[in-house]
């Protein structure tokens, strides 16, 4: 008979992490996927190199409807600790930047060395393997799966948000959460690029597929890093992290130079002193020297502005220094679940442990990583609250 102490629902970063802690303590783990691939999302997580933790996790780095949830898992399983497993298996990595630590080499390393440790624990793992239905016994649970009959004292539920449904992202934990009486915080594509309706999109087409180093704002919450324009709409880091935060129908502000201010500086100084050495530059010319030379060009364009600087009215340099510096776009909305690295919102921690990420009205019930309602900023984040919260879990079980 398949009986187990702890049956783990979901072999991805938390599900992995979960199963191996557990069985570190003598006891008899199955992990079950759906999937016939191990790990989907840490294999494609950071460009295939997995930015698997960031240096300076803080709880302030989480979204959730209860902030202060996130703080007990993240103090007691923190970067370090996921730095040390790797250092003692001589797993190579380096941080990039922001305290954003990757793989040298790919996101396989981790999943390989968190696959040996489970095996090494004698973690029974069955991919392709459907659950069809749970039900809770006198004495834990019973799952009816394609692979039969499963029983364990303890249940995890660790089967990870909507995002990339085409790799296997369902919403069954959301709705073991509801069988078992616990309310979902309705999910949403978060850390996703941005859309624009057609009319803003043509014209920022000449815009497309330059990049360049912003301030984006959004219900008083700003972020500092790239932005980029597609032919679709918004993407970089600082659009991916705002959108974290945007709600239908808010306009974000971008401050495309956050370091400089035009206005006073630069282009008064240049237009009022016209022995300035400058003052004959072309404005493309001049914003070359922020701006990649295709930038340059394009927002001379929109504008319909290129002249020399000691020709601009003072409406000019303020419409200018707007563009640059106050840019309002209001999105039409995102990309959705098929690009977002994660779903915001989930499994309501109102009803979780902080310290043990156990369901407080169903004995032996347990929602770890990102199906809870804790969601990360870009950056090594989301593994870290899967290795937190995992960790968590597994320890008091
Ligand atoms: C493109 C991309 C890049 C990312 N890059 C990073 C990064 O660099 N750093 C970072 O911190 N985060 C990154 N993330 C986010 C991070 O990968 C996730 O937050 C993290 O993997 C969540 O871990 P999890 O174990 O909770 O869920 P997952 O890793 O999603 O695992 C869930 C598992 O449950 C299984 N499952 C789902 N439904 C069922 C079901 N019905 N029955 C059985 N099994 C089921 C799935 O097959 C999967 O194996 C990225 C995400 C994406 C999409």
């Amino acid at each position: 008979m398949n009986k187990y102490d702890s049956i783990i629902i979901g072999a991805g970063a938390a599900g992995l992490m979960c199963a191996y802690t557990i069985a570190g303590h003598n006891k008899k783990v199955a992990l079950l996927d759906h999937s016939h691939k191990l790990a989907e999302k840490i294999r494609i997580s950071g460009g295939g190199r997995c930015n698997f933790t960031n240096l300076y996790t803080k709880p302030e780095c989480y979204i959730s409807e209860n902030p202060h949830f996130c703080i007990s898992a993240l103090s007691r399983y923190t970067p370090q600790h996921f730095c040390e497993l790797l250092n003692k298996y001589n797993i190579p990595y380096h941080e990039k930047t922001l305290g954003q630590l990757f793989c040298n080499n790919k996101s396989e390393d981790i999943i390989n060395l968190l696959d040996f440790l489970c095996t090494s624990k004698h973690v029974k793992r069955s991919m392709g393997v459907t659950v069809n239905n749970v039900e809770q016994t006198s004495s834990g649970f019973r799952l009816s799966t394609t692979a039969g009959d499963f029983y364990a004292e303890t249940l995890i539920i660790a089967t990870g948000g909507l995002s990339i449904p085409q790799i296997g992202a369902t919403g069954f934990g959301y709705n073991i959460a509801r069988q078992f009486g616990i309310p979902v915080i309705p999910p949403k594509p978060a850390l996703v690029p941005l859309t624009l309706e057609s009319d803003i999109l043509s014209m920022f087409a000449t815009m497309a597929g330059t990049s360049f180093f912003s301030s984006v704002s959004v219900n008083n919450i700003n972020f500092q890093e790239n932005s980029l324009l597609t032919h679709r709409g918004l993407s970089g880091p600082a659009i991916l992290q705002i959108s974290s935060y945007w709600n239908s129908g808010d306009s974000i502000t971008i401050d495309m130079l956050p370091h400089t201010r035009l206005d006073s500086n630069e282009l008064h100084k240049d237009r009022l002193h016209s022995s300035n050495l400058h003052s004959n530059k072309l404005l493309s010319n001049f914003l070359r020297e922020f701006f990649s030379e295709r930038l340059s060009a394009s927002i001379c364009q929109m504008l319909q502005i290129n002249k020399s600087l000691n020709q601009l009215s003072k409406k000019e340099i303020s419409k200018i220094s707007n563009f640059i510096h106050s840019l309002i776009i209001k999105p039409s909305g995102t990309l959705g679940y098929k690009k977002a690295e994660v779903t915001k919102g989930g499994v309501n921690t109102q009803l979780l442990s902080s310290k043990t990420m156990a369901a407080k009205n169903i004995e032996g019930l347990f929602f770890i990583g990102e199906v809870v309602d804790v969601t990360g900023w870009l950056g090594g984040y989301n593994l870290q609250w899967a290795w937190a919260s995992a960790y968590a879990a597994g320890n008091s079980i």
